[in-house]
């Protein structure tokens, strides 16, 4: 048998629990990968993996993520990630949730959950009846938190604009040419904002009809889902799956710039050095999609710790974005890494690992 802590995606993870009520059925895994910078915080994921390795390895590789991304948005928190094991059913029953709610008040606020893929606020209201150690939550309007989707969108749209003013020398978006993939809550997000400074967009979803309806909402052109990575463009912008930059993915591409939301969008780290060989500047996934985490961090320090809720101050944070991703590009530039190596690097030491 070969020992855990020699899995490749296991990175020196501070703890990982495995989680099982027997009563409810509930099996997860909880793991914290650093606490360096404060409480692990990250979502909890409700997914059926065909096999129990897969689930540990999303658990590894996210909350490793996590660990990056909230040091590298500058904020007081570690990286952490769950995975709630589901059945091919995907039955999730409210005494599951009661049971993952106490294994995370069990931590004692070491981990600090959220919504992600397959948890709804719904959901998440439930496990906060067990726990504290939650954010994501219905708050009042004008104060930071609830929905991520909305200000994850607003650190993109930023970003998109750092980037193009970066690789194009272009300080307006009129007439710049963006393709999203996906139109859901980050990508129909973006598209608005894009559209409202005069960009010229093409929109592509797996669900034909969100995508033609966004599509003509913001005056753009919707194609068919296997055409977006393909379409001429001077923007590339992934808000649907991860793991889509790989050799084919990125040979296909047709753009100056890849920057978007969705997470783990290079398939290996090998994949960055493709895309650079290319010509293509790359907005690092983890710094440009930190918006929602930064809304879901304030919110959670303003319940626990009753520091100010004020939105501003998430608005203010998340227009930080392009500075940080400015700051990559500019040691790139300088010494011709990559921005997913210099990204990386600058995380590990944010985190006491360098
Ligand atoms: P969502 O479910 O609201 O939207 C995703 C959309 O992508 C859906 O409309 C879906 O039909 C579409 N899609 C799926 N596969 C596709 C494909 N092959 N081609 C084109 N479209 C496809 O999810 P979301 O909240 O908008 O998140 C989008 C991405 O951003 C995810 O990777 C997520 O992990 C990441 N992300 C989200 C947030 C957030 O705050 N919501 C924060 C950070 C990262």
């Amino acid at each position: 048998m070969t020992a855990f802590w020699t899995e490749p995606d296991y990175d020196d993870h501070e703890i990982v629990h495995f989680v099982r009520d027997r009563d409810s059925g509930l099996t997860a895994i909880i793991a914290i990968h650093s606490t360096h910078l404060g409480p692990a915080a990250g979502g909890t994921r409700f997914w059926h993996y065909a096999e129990p390795k897969a689930a540990m390895r999303d658990a590894l590789r996210l909350s490793r993520g996590m660990s990056y991304k909230n040091a590298m948005a500058g904020l007081p928190i570690g990286g952490g990630k769950a995975v709630i094991l589901a059945d091919e059913d995907g039955t999730k029953t409210e005494a599951m949730l009661a049971a993952f709610g106490k294994a995370v008040d069990g931590l004692g606020g070491r981990y600090v959950t959220a919504e992600d893929v397959g948890i709804s606020p719904a959901d998440m209201e439930l496990v906060a009846q067990y726990t504290q150690h939650v954010s994501g939550l219905p708050v009042e309007e004008g104060d930071a938190g609830g929905d991520p989707g909305p200000f994850t969108a607003m650190g993109i749209f930023h970003g998109i604009k750092a980037a193009v003013a970066h690789k194009l020398g272009r300080d307006e978006l009129d007439g710049v040419h963006v393709a999203l993939q996906g139109t859901g809550s980050v990508g129909g997000g973006v598209a608005r904002l894009l559209a409202k400074e005069g960009a010229r967009l093409t929109v592509a979803d797996i669900d034909t009809g969100r995508a033609k309806s966004l599509a003509k909402e913001v005056g753009g052109e919707a194609v068919a889902a296997d055409a977006i990575m393909s379409t001429q463009c001077d923007v590339f912008s992934p808000n649907a799956l991860g793991a889509i930059l790989d050799e084919e993915g990125i040979a296909r591409l047709d753009c100056s710039i890849v920057a978007g939301g969705a997470n783990n969008q290079l398939a290996r780290p090998e994949h960055g050095k493709l895309l650079a060989d290319r010509g293509i500047l790359y907005a690092p996934d983890y710094v440009i999609n930190a918006g929602g985490i930064i809304s879901v961090c304030l919110e959670y320090l303003c319940r626990t710790q009753g520091q100010p809720c004020d939105i501003n101050e998430v608005r203010k944070r998340i227009a930080q974005i392009p500075d940080r991703l400015q700051s990559i590009w500019t040691k790139c530039d300088e010494t011709g890494e990559r921005p997913d190596v210099v990204a990386d690097e600058m995380a590990q030491e944010l985190i006491g690992r360098k």
